[in-house]
């Protein structure tokens, strides 16, 4: 006796889309039934290494696609693992596939629109049937020995049933009565060049259609695992094949790395940089890690323990001679043959990117680009391998033409001006701002390259980054950098102007301190600016000084830090400020400057909390400003107005 079941609304949802879809490319159902038969064969062939006791314990490993144009129905078959009655239940009356889930889920957001074209770049499992199905018939056997045949079936409307079956063998038939329009799916060569163009390296035989009498029946696909191939012998398109295959991601990865190992380990290895830090976006995020196959036997999917976190970015498959075959997926990681894996990986993916950076700047910049975040996460947790990370850092400077144009470390120093023994940064919120900081007056005056840490990630980046072979990483803020020595200033600089008398001096910097109070540590002379009236300064060394603005950035709480302000004796507004002193010390506008400097320093380090609230007083300023008998009126309106 049949019993009836309901599916899952979502299901419903997905089938509904399925079987109306015009999709031309529905060819990918066999893609995805293909995939579910091997790794039913993988994991049996996984369980038979430590249980003997399962059905047709020695059979063949194999994947058998008979379509019959009589019948109109194509089966596909194969000899793994099976699923017992609960089983048909659980996996095929949900959405197990991830990647259904998500499609689902964008198909509700984005109602139609533009649907059906997205089908192919999700692996939808197996529902993908009902592109091409009016009915589907599931006959399996789980490998267990006292479990029994069962049949799942569904014409892909609401409900399926599940009675018992016979078949004599472990595995699974999925028996499929092919739509009317889809009766192409039926020819023995359409669908062998399916398999070749869809699943050539399923490690399995597939065979296509029944064997003629008296001969031997050839698989369809290669079956070869590429990565124990010589990479003479593998082209172009079939490593960025084999690299869809595994990944789902539909872009081209940006680099290949084909590694063979003989000592101390013996391994294949073949790793690959996507192009994206998202990978499909409508798959989410790929899992991190390797395919870990033990002597060609799938041991783990998504395999951490290869590389560190830092480079968890990089997708492939590692293929170890030296792991037993008995390993299970628990003790994986405790064996000493992982951990001198992971090594031998770690070093040959950090050459690798070195070798790029070097040879082929332009692909290494696309790397960099999508990737250069996990690298210096690298340098601040994983401190034992930074002379090995530190070299692939890159950032635009002050010497470089663009925000995407960037060097390393090693060319800085490198080019460092006469003297110079300290490497020098600008911290910034972005690129544009930052090139404008006050902080760089100096600097630039004496012909001496600062760095932009411009990314979010780089104040966490100096946590981990205070010197670079041997010199000093110094933020150019710092108030105590002492450039006197250091660069020279071009002949064609303009004599600067005379600095503002001591005295004078004096009073204005006074008048600061008394209108800012707290807000400030100090109010100093500059020895450092040129073109700029005031800059805020630190003498906080520590390096975590600019985690506020991580903080910040997550809408974490954050304190933002008191600093020492810094003024230009030689800036005309300086000289300006001390004569409006002279002239009336009650004038009103002379608190309003100085209020205005200060935040106008602020926000050129990208640490104003506010910026609008300087609206009103920018007015004020501008008013006065446009008086038509100048400062000396303003007295008045900022009187109507403070
Ligand atoms: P996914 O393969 O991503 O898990 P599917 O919807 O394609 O999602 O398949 C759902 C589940 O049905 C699989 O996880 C597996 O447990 C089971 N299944 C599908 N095909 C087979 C098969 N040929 N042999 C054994 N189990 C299968």
């Amino acid at each position: 006796m049949a019993e009836q079941f309901s599916f899952k609304a979502e299901i419903q949802q997905l089938l509904d889309i399925l079987i109306h879809s015009l999709y031309t490319d529905r060819e990918i159902f066999l893609r995805e039934l293909i995939s579910n038969a091997s790794d039913a064969l993988t994991r049996v062939q996984f369980e038979s290494l430590t249980n003997s006791n399962l059905v047709d314990a020695g059979a063949e490993l194999y994947i058998e696609i008979t379509p019959d144009e009589e019948a109109g129905t194509l089966t596909i078959s194969d000899s793994g693992i099976g699923m017992t009655r609960e089983e048909m239940v659980e996996n095929l009356g949900v959405i197990a596939h991830s990647g259904a889930k998500a499609f689902v889920q964008k198909l509700k957001e984005q109602q139609a629109a533009g649907g059906q074209d997205v089908i192919g770049q999700f692996g939808v499992g197996f529902y993908s049937v009902f592109m091409v199905a009016d009915k589907v018939r599931v006959v399996s056997r789980s490998a267990h020995p006292e479990a029994q045949a069962f049949a799942w079936e569904s014409n892909g409307s609401d409900t399926y049933t599940i009675e018992p079956s016979d078949r004599e063998t472990r595995g699974t038939d999925i028996i499929i009565t092919v739509k009317e329009d889809a009766k192409d799916f039926l020819k023995p060569w359409k669908l062998s060049d399916i398999v070749r163009r869809h699943s050539d390296y399923i490690a399995y035989p597939i065979y296509v259609g029944e064997p003629k009498e008296g001969e031997e029946q050839e698989a369809v696909n290669k079956q070869v695992a590429i990565w124990r191939q010589e990479s003479k012998e593998v082209t172009d398109e079939q490593y960025d094949e084999f690299y869809k295959m595994l990944t789902f991601d539909w872009e081209k990865p940006v680099h290949h790395i084909h590694m063979r190992a003989d000592v101390p380990l013996q391994f294949y290895a073949l790793l690959y940089i996507p192009a994206g830090s998202e990978a499909n976006p409508l798959m989410g995020r790929r899992e991190p890690g390797l395919k870990l196959y033990a002597r060609k036997v799938l041991i783990q999917d998504n395999t951490t323990e290869l590389l560190p976190d830092y480079l968890n970015f990089v997708a492939g498959v590692v293929d170890s001679e030296d792991l037993p075959l008995s390993v299970s997926r628990e003790t994986v990681q405790a064996t000493r043959v992982m951990a001198n894996l992971k090594k031998t990986i770690t070093n040959k993916v950090l050459n690798e990117l070195k070798r790029l950076q070097k040879n082929k700047p332009e692909v290494y910049h696309q790397i960099f680009e999508a990737f250069g975040r996990h690298i210096k996460q690298g340098v601040v947790v994983s401190p034992g391998e930074r002379e090995d990370i530190e070299p692939l850092l890159m950032f635009p400077s002050t010497k470089t033409a663009s925000a995407d144009e960037w060097i390393t470390l090693q060319q800085y120093v490198e080019r460092m001006a006469e003297n110079q023994t300290d490497i020098y940064y600008v911290i910034g919120d972005d690129y544009a701002s930052a090139t404008r900081s006050p902080h760089l007056d100096a600097f630039r005056q004496r012909g001496i390259e600062v760095l932009y840490f411009v990314d979010p990630v780089d104040p966490v980046l100096i946590m981990g980054l205070s010197e670079f072979s041997g010199h000093k990483l110094r933020a150019a803020d710092e108030a105590d950098i002492d450039l006197s020595n250091v660069g020279a200033v071009s002949a064609d600089e303009e004599a600067p102007r005379e600095a503002l008398p001591e005295d004078q001096f004096t009073g204005v910097q006074e008048r600061f301190k008394a209108v800012l109070g707290e807000r400030v540590t100090d109010v100093k002379e500059s020895k450092n600016l040129v073109g700029s009236p005031a800059r805020l300064v630190t003498s906080d060394h520590n390096p975590t000084r600019n985690m506020f603005r991580i903080n910040r950035l997550m809408d974490r709480d954050y304190e933002l830090p008191v600093k020492a302000l810094e003024l230009n004796p030689r800036h005309p507004l300086i000289y300006n400020l001390s004569g409006k002193l002279a002239a009336d010390p009650q004038n009103p506008i002379i608190d309003a400057v100085i209020e205005q400097v200060f935040e106008t320093a602020l926000l050129q380090d990208g640490i104003h909390p506010d910026p609008a609230s300087m609206a009103a007083r920018l007015y004020q300023l501008m008013q006065a400003a446009t008086e038509r008998s100048g400062w000396h009126d303003c007295r008045r309106m900022a009187a109507r107005r403070l």
